[in-house]
């Protein structure tokens, strides 16, 4: 089995090591008969290649059994006629990635920033809905009508709504068997109703599962107040990146939240936050959500591929993180701690292998 691993901009290349001396030390120690292959996208990649995301490295990805990415610094890209292709945004849809898988959960003993420890996940859709630079056949939907006046396009469908809904429940077999469906149905009467009513239609071939549904503004506030009241929940693509962002923080730090984009056949690991400039080449950042992207990888591979031992490996991978974890001194700074972004993902290694 072959990953490719493409570490980014910013911290992507120090998460993306500390993940992957956690992945080599669990592969070796299990005989999981893992193999890489690496190159690069982003900023490296514009000026070695004049491209972020270059053509025939595209073309090669559905080769792998996964792929392992890095977070991309898109704010500061060219544009794309000039070689600045976001890659991730790109990639979710050249490569059908429609479903983003984003857990965030209290690690064991500590919820500082919440009354009750929480476990919950957000099915977020990622291939259309408000993100009009993925909404069209030919050119991109996000217009300026005169200088003054722009224009974004929601495309929503109801295939994709009705397959990213059949993933929640699905999921949420798994779990506690109960979907929230986020939406603003109240005033996106089409668009949004349409999601809505997609994912009420799939609940009927899931007689186990409770589905229940809260607009979105009422879904923040909940957040905050309550997180342990959710258990699977389902929403589009931009509701679905701020709640993420919201319920990470709330688990403790943005930096503590693993996160897949699924498709049927391919599945690629990338933590749920961004390329944190602020902290880049400083040894700073928080590895966890890289180390837990790269275990749920394993997770869907060996669900997809029936193999138990990468299952177990992820699980020993998701222990280890929760082990460091729990030992304050051992974590990196937004945790409280004082150890950085390669001294954390060697202690993970270590508690994965023992
Ligand atoms: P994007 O638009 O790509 O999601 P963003 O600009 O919204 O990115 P992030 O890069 O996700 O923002 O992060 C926001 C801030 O959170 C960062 O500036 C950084 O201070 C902090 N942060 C993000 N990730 C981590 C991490 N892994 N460890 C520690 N701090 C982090």
């Amino acid at each position: 089995m072959k990953l490719i691993v493409l570490p980014g901009d910013c911290i992507g290349p120090e998460i993306t090591d500390a993940a992957m001396a956690v992945l080599s030390a669990v592969n070796g120690a299990r005989g999981l008969g893992l193999a890489f292959d690496h190159d690069i996208v982003g900023l490296e990649s514009l000026e070695k290649h004049g491209s972020t995301l270059r053509e025939g490295l595209i073309a090669r990805l559905p080769s792998y059994d996964g792929i392992i990415l890095g977070p991309n610094h898109g704010a500061i890209y060219p544009p794309a006629s000039e070689g600045g292709i976001n890659y991730s945004a790109y990639l979710r849809t050249k490569l059908d990635l429609y479903a983003n898988i984003r857990p965030a959960r209290t690690p064991p003993g500590k919820h500082p920033h919440t009354a009750n420890p929480f476990d919950l996940i957000i099915v977020r859709e990622l291939t259309e809905g408000h993100y009009a630079d993925r909404n069209m056949h030919e050119g991109v939907a996000d217009l300026m009508v005169t200088p003054d006046v722009a224009v974004s396009l929601r495309k929503v469908t109801r295939f994709a709504c009705e397959r990213i809904a059949r993933r929640a429940c699905e999921l949420a077999m798994t779990r506690d068997k109960r979907v929230t469906v986020v939406h603003k149905a109240n005033v996106l009467k089409r668009g949004d109703g349409l999601f809505l009513e997609s994912a009420r239609a799939v609940a009927k071939e899931f007689p186990e599962i409770t589905m229940d549904d809260v607009i979105v503004d009422a879904m923040a506030a909940w957040l905050v107040r309550a997180p342990e009241r959710f258990d699977v929940v389902v929403t589009g693509n931009l509701y679905g990146d701020i709640l993420s962002d919201l319920a990470a923080e709330l688990s403790g730090s943005l930096g503590l939240a693993g996160s897949i984009m699924a498709g049927d056949d391919l599945c690629a690991a990338q933590a749920q936050h961004g390329a944190a400039p602020d902290i880049a080449g400083q040894d700073k950042a928080n590895p966890t959500s890289m180390i837990l992207s790269v275990a749920m990888l394993l997770e869907w591979l060996g669900a997809r591929r029936g193999r138990a031992d990468l299952t177990q490996a992820a699980s020993a991978m998701t222990k280890a993180v929760d082990q460091v974890l729990a030992d304050t001194a051992r974590c990196t700074a937004d945790m409280g701690g004082s150890n950085g972004t390669a001294a954390f993902g060697a202690a993970v290694a270590r508690e994965a292998i023992q």
